[in-house]
């Protein structure tokens, strides 16, 4: 089914194959990502939003929405691909401590916003993901250990449902879809906004100390140190890095919201392994948490796994170190635990293991994923996970049963159908499998 006439119903850039411009509009964040969808649409507002749902519906077709393409998985291809960054407002009401977030926004955006009254968001690592597409797939934040997912923060929702209607959603107007969308993905309707809750940071000591690599069992002991007795306030970090060319490197990093005595006694440890090559840890301005990870700005090619360990992480990252870690290029070790393991209201429910792992690699040239995805298999090969992961950290092809229970996707499942059951709504993981 072509997509003639579409242009006609929206304000915002229009771009179909053979236009100048369609292959970079099509291209999403994650560059290892083939993704050819229909058409472009750059919407102008929640209007033309509506507008291209209900176009695409009344001819057959599928809407896919994305901010970046931080999570593209190649669902988009086929659909028409709403690009949200017009949808750009950043409203931050202090009295309330809430924001109101433009689904086109990213992180960085935010905490500027925030920060201007010694407020914070829950952002992940990366100043540059989409703010929607994090919290629908429920945010796991540098301040979750206090603060918990991102999702469990939302006060309501707009969105465009599959019919074309616009609604605010909360817990109160619809309790199935408001939970859906805390977390189950952004398969039930298309975001125009998100209203946050914003959260006190009077101040934060944050950055990273780096080691070569040989110190690694050192370091792995003062992380585990310094773990067992961590307040929800401190978010700590363990890293392996390998560039191309240079010899592979540990590092910790580390946030703490609060002020920079405390935050120097709780990191005593790390200054006792000695020989570091670099010591960035310091008092941080909100809008300055992005540096602390480093994470790539510009678009990147990226194959990642992420797993949730169920025990101690000191002897298996040692043990990381003292392997060649080609073709990947990091791993990285966050600790859980505080407000992740309490009550959640979201999908995918309490964190309940105390560590997430990440590792990721870039694949290059014929045989590239193969080795990339060999080394990832013997990498958590062995270390003991609990076989589930949050959907921000789902990958392409992975199934939805890894992140929600078979009783949550009964009903996720039965919402989908009941609110879009002609399928006009396209997510990057489906919960119908
Ligand atoms: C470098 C990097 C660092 C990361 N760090 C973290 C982290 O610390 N914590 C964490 O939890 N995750 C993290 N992630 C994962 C990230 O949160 C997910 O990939 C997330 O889906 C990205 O959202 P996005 O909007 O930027 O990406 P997009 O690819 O634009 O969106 C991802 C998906 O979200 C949905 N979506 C997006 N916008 C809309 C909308 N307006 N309406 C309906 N659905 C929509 C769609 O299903 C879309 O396919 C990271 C990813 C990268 C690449």
């Amino acid at each position: 089914m072509g997509v003639r006439g579409l242009d006609a119903v929206v304000r915002g850039r229009v771009l179909t194959g053979g236009d100048a411009g369609f292959e970079a509009a099509s291209r999403p964040w994650n560059l290892a990502v083939e993704q050819k969808p229909e058409a472009v649409v750059e919407v102008a507002d929640a209007g033309d939003v509506a507008a291209v749902v209900r176009w695409a519906g009344e001819r057959g077709l599928s809407v896919a929405a994305q901010t970046t393409g931080h999570g593209a998985t190649g669902s988009a291809s086929g659909a028409v691909l709403v690009r949200t960054a017009a949808l750009g407002g950043v409203e931050v009401d202090p009295a309330a401590r809430t924001v109101r977030v433009g689904a086109g926004v990213s992180w960085g955006r935010v905490q500027e916003a925030a920060a201007v009254y010694g407020l914070t968001g829950l952002p992940g690592s990366s100043p540059g993901v989409g703010v929607a597409g994090y919290t629908l797939g429920g945010g796991l934040s540098w301040f979750g250990r206090r603060h918990g997912w991102a999702a469990d923060a939302v006060r309501a929702w707009e969105v465009v449902c599959a019919d074309g209607e616009r609604v605010r959603v909360t817990a109160e107007s619809d309790a199935d879809l408001f939970w859906a969308l805390c977390g189950g993905g952004g398969e039930v309707a298309v975001v125009a906004a998100v209203e946050l809750e914003l959260f006190p940071a009077p101040g934060l000591f944050a950055g990273s100390v780096v080691w070569p690599a040989g110190r690694a069992a050192q370091v792995a002991a003062a992380y585990e140190e310094i773990a067992a007795d961590a307040p929800e306030e401190l978010a700590l970090w363990w890293s392996l890095h390998r560039f191309p060319g240079a010899e592979p490197l540990v590092s910790v990093q580390a946030a703490f919201l609060g002020g920079a005595g405390r935050a120097r006694a709780l990191l005593a440890p790390l200054a006792s392994v000695g020989g570091s090559v670099r010591d960035t840890l310091g008092e941080l301005a909100l809008t300055e948490l992005g540096s602390v990870s480093g994470d790539p700005v510009d678009p990147t090619p990226g194959l990642a796994r992420t797993e949730l360990l169920t025990g101690p992480v000191g002897e298996w990252s040692a043990a990381l170190a003292a392997e060649p870690l080609d073709p990947l290029f990091g791993v990285q070790v966050r600790q859980l635990g505080g407000a992740l393991a309490g009550p959640s209201g979201t999908p995918f429910g309490s964190l309940s293991e105390p560590f997430y792992a990440y590792a990721f690699g870039a694949p290059v040239g014929p045989g590239g994923e193969g080795a990339v995805r060999g080394r990832l298999e013997r990498l958590f090969a062995g270390v003991a996970v609990s076989g589930r992961k949050p959907l921000t950290a789902l990958g392409a092809g992975e199934p939805v049963g890894r992140v929600f229970s078979p009783r949550v996707l009964e009903r996720l499942g039965r919402i989908k159908r009941e609110r879009d059951p002609h399928g006009v709504v396209r997510a990057a993981h489906s919960v119908l499998g």
